[in-house]
Order: structure tokens, then C-alpha cells, then sequence
């Protein structure tokens, strides 16, 4: 590791900026699933989700450059690339989310859809998930309850329990998690009600990915969305973790369960590592908004930004990506299942399409969290070349969510590395 480096980003970035892994990594090179440090160090990427057609992938480099040397400038031209990159990406969703709006970061596109809840329903309350992280501006910190010190001066926010089918809730039995869930998000609506301000809508990650990749009880996302409608409130979907086919059967996260959103917002893998992201929506919130309050990102939706997004569209589909994402993710979940049957220290494993979730406890029956476990295992995995990370209210959830191009053979390395770590591990 390059010492001098890090005092230098210290002192021109501060000690407070996070940097992954006890012995922080300096990466110079990127091809595929494949991460290079600057010694030269081969690391296989099971960490970003971004990079999602694999690193520096030719053909979205390609289109970048192509479209960098030729024009760059913003929408308030026309310009056929954005008009075809929205045609082409509207057409993946429901029939009813027909119109959409760019932005560069996943942030920016939940603070729009935040106005726009806001705006079309006149309410003001919004429900999150406890756990869940949705960006960081001002109003968007107010709906991230873990690191977001907005969050707790908020009144126009209300935090529910993520709801985990592993955990539960304490008192109820499993048959009866789903409505003790959906009952927290009716006692959030009544206390919007109380304050007079209404619920403006619930936005949520149908993956409940920062929340640990949980499992929801089978109806409970559906009877949730029932509600806030009935308050009067929109359901939004943030897709920034979930979309883009990373769940492998959908294109979208929320597209396994029976409720339509009324906006969804993406961002992350949407351009491959350039910064792009937005949301689509209903067609009439977008055009009542935009009669309401212009709206004009000078970056986003520029034309190197849609050509590189039609890119990512491309590479998805022609190397049938998702296809992968169900047939590998099934693999290395069994993997995961048979590496469970060895070590205690797996609680549960998730999976869904190309993301994993362990949860390593120390006790089984009780679920006691094992988070210093979890953080040596992924500086251990790190050091055997194989970048992983955790996640969860207790950091004791290892959080793997590969680039796509990820096949048996990459999968393999993963597990064995994996068993190793485990192994090592004393209870
Ligand atoms: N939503 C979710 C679910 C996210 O995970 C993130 C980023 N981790 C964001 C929104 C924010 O995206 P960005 O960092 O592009 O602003």
C-alpha cells in the first residue's frame, strides 16, 4: 500500500471520508469482474454493483468516447440520443410509467421524486424503511435512519421496521409478520394524519438491499402500497440498488411483487460507472410537476450520457446478463447453502438474481449479530484477492453483489475463499 497516498488524500480529503478494508486499496485497473492494485495484485470483484456490464466493458467505453468526440452539450437542444435513450427505457417498465426524467446521481433522482410525491399527493409525509439509505441531500438525508443526522430532526419522515422474514418482530409468529409489518406503516399514515401533514407516499427498495437483502413476508410490500394510496400517498420504488436486471427474473426489483410504483428512481449501474441516473413515472405526475416547478439538470441526459446508458441497455441484453444472473446466482447460492451446512457461523443466506446476502451470527438460535467476525472476514477474503463487504444494523451481513459478467468459474474462487475465511474463524 502506497503510504504517502493516503496522508495525502487525509489531508486534502479528511480521515472521516470512507475508505474500504483495514489495509485500504489502491486500484489503477479494470477489466471485467477483474480489479488490479498498483502492485500489480489480481482482486476478483464480488463488491460493485456499478461497473454492472464489468469493468471499462469496450462497448460502453467505446460509445462514451465516440459520442464524447463528436458532441457534448445539454438538453435544452434537441438532441436524438436522450429522446431514444427514454424511449428505450420507458419500454422496460409497466405501460403506466411512460415518461421520465434524467439526473447524474441516485440522490438527485429521490429528491425529485420526493417533490414530486409531495407536490401531486399536497401531503407531506413520507415512509422509509429503518436501515434503508437513499442519498444524500438535505431531504434525502431526512429518510436515511442510519448515518443521516437529518434524520432525526425530521417530522415529515417516518422510519418503519424493515420487514425481515429472518428476524421478525418480537411477539409475532411467522404466519402473522406480514399485516404486524403493515400495521407499523398504518400507524406511520395515522401519525401523519396527527400532524397534519398527510402522507406524500412510501419509498422503498423492494430488494431491501441496505437493509441486509432481506426477505419480505409474502403480501406485505402490496398491503403497504394499499394503504399509503388509500392515505392518499405515492408508492416509489428506488431501483438504485435493484434495477437493471441485477434480481436476474425482472428487469426491476419491485416487478416480484403484484404493486405498480408510481415513480421509480435508479441510478448506479444505469451508466455503468458515468454518472447517470433518473426516474420514470406516471405521465401525468411528470407533466403536472413540470408545469409546476422547471425542471433542467445541466448535465444530466447530455448526450454522452444517454449513448453511454443505450450502451449499458445494449450489453445487458446481448450477453443476456440477467439470463446469468438467475443461472450463476443459483449456483453460487447453493454454494452459500452448502458452505451453511459447515459453518455455525452462517445464520441465514439470501439470494436474489446476482446479490448475496450471509448473515453470520454466533448463536443460531438466538441470531446473535457476529459484525467483528464480519469485518475480518471481509479483510481476510481481501487479502486472499476477493473484495466482498457487509451490511446490516449490526454490520454482521456480507454483502456480495458482483458485476454480471460473473460465471461458475468466477463463483468458484468466491466459495472457496470464502470456506477458507470461515474456517479460520474461531467461535
Ligand atoms: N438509493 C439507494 C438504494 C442507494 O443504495 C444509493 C447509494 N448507495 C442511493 C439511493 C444514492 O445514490 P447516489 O450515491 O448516486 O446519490
Amino acid at each position: 500500500m502506497n503510504e504517502s497516498l493516503l496522508q495525502r488524500r487525509y489531508r486534502v480529503i479528511g480521515k472521516n471520508a470512507p475508505l474500504f478494508y483495514d489495509q485500504p486499496l489502491e486500484l489503477v485497473r479494470g477489466e471485467g469482474v477483474w480489479l488490479y492494485d498498483s502492485d500489480g495484485k489480481r482482486y476478483l470483484d464480488v463488491y460493485n454493483n456499478v461497473p454492472s456490464c464489468g469493468h471499462c466493458h469496450p462497448h460502453v467505453v467505446e460509445a462514451l468516447a465516440k459520442q464524447a468526440a463528436t458532441l457534448n452539450i445539454h438538453t435544452r437542444y434537441l438532441h436524438e440520443n436522450v429522446v431514444a435513450y427514454l424511449e428505450r427505457l420507458t419500454a422496460l417498465f409497466d405501460d403506466s410509467l411512460s415518461m421520465g426524467m434524467l439526473t447524474c446521481t441516485g440522490s438527485e433522482a429521490n429528491e425529485l421524486a420526493l417533490r414530486m410525491a409531495r407536490h401531486a399527493s399536497g401531503n407531506q409525509g413520507i415512509i422509509v424503511t429503518d436501515g434503508a439509505y437513499h442519498g444524500n441531500t438535505e431531504a434525502v438525508g431526512e429518510l436515511g435512519t442510519g448515518f443521516m443526522p437529518e434524520s432525526a430532526m425530521t417530522q415529515r419522515v417516518i422510519g418503519v421496521p424493515a420487514p425481515d422474514s429472518y428476524r421478525g418482530l418480537p411477539g409475532v409468529a411467522a404466519a402473522d409478520l406480514a399485516g404486524a409489518y403493515a400495521q407499523r406503516v398504518q400507524q406511520a399514515i395515522d401519525t401523519f394524519a396527527e400532524r397534519g401533514i398527510g402522507t406524500a407516499g412510501i419509498l422503498i427498495c423492494p430488494e431491501f438491499a441496505n437493509e441486509g437483502l432481506l426477505y419480505a413476508p409474502e403480501g406485505f410490500l402490496e398491503d403497504a402500497v394499499a394503504r399509503v394510496r388509500a392515505a392518499g400517498g405515492l408508492y416509489i420504488a428506488d431501483e438504485v440498488q435493484g434495477g437493471f436486471g441485477r434480481t436476474g427474473e425482472h428487469w426491476w426489483s419491485h416487478q416480484a411483487y403484484a404493486a405498480v410504483p408510481d415513480i421509480v428512481v435508479m441510478g448506479k449501474p444505469m451508466g455503468n460507472g458515468h454518472p447517470l441516473a433518473g426516474l420514470v413515472a406516471r405521465g401525468e405526475l411528470v407533466e403536472s410537476f413540470s408545469e409546476w416547478a422547471m425542471y433542467f439538470n445541466t448535465f444530466a441526459g447530455n448526450p454522452v450520457s444517454s449513448a453511454v446508458g443505450m450502451a449499458v441497455l445494449d450489453v445487458l441484453e446481448n450477453e443476456n446478463l440477467l439470463a446469468n444472473a438467475v443461472s450463476t446466482g443459483a449456483y453460487v447460492a447453493n454454494g452459500l447453502r452448502a458452505l451453511q451446512e459447515k459453518h455455525e457461523l452462517i445464520g441465514d443466506v439470501r439470494q436474489k438474481g446476482m446479490f448475496f446476502g450471509l448473515e453470520l451470527v454466533t448463536d443460531r438460535e438466538q441470531k446473535t449479530p457476529a459484525g467483528d467476525i464480519a469485518n475480518d472476514i471481509i479483510n481476510a477474503m481481501c487479502r486472499r484477492g476477493v473484495l466482498i463487504s457487509r451490511i446490516g444494523e449490526h454490520g454482521n451481513i456480507l454483502k456480495m453483489r458482483p458485476p454480471m459478467p460473473f460465471y461458475p468459474e468466477h463463483a468458484d474462487l468466491l466459495l472457496a475463499a470464502l470456506d477458507d475465511c470461515l474456517a479460520e474463524v474461531q467461535l
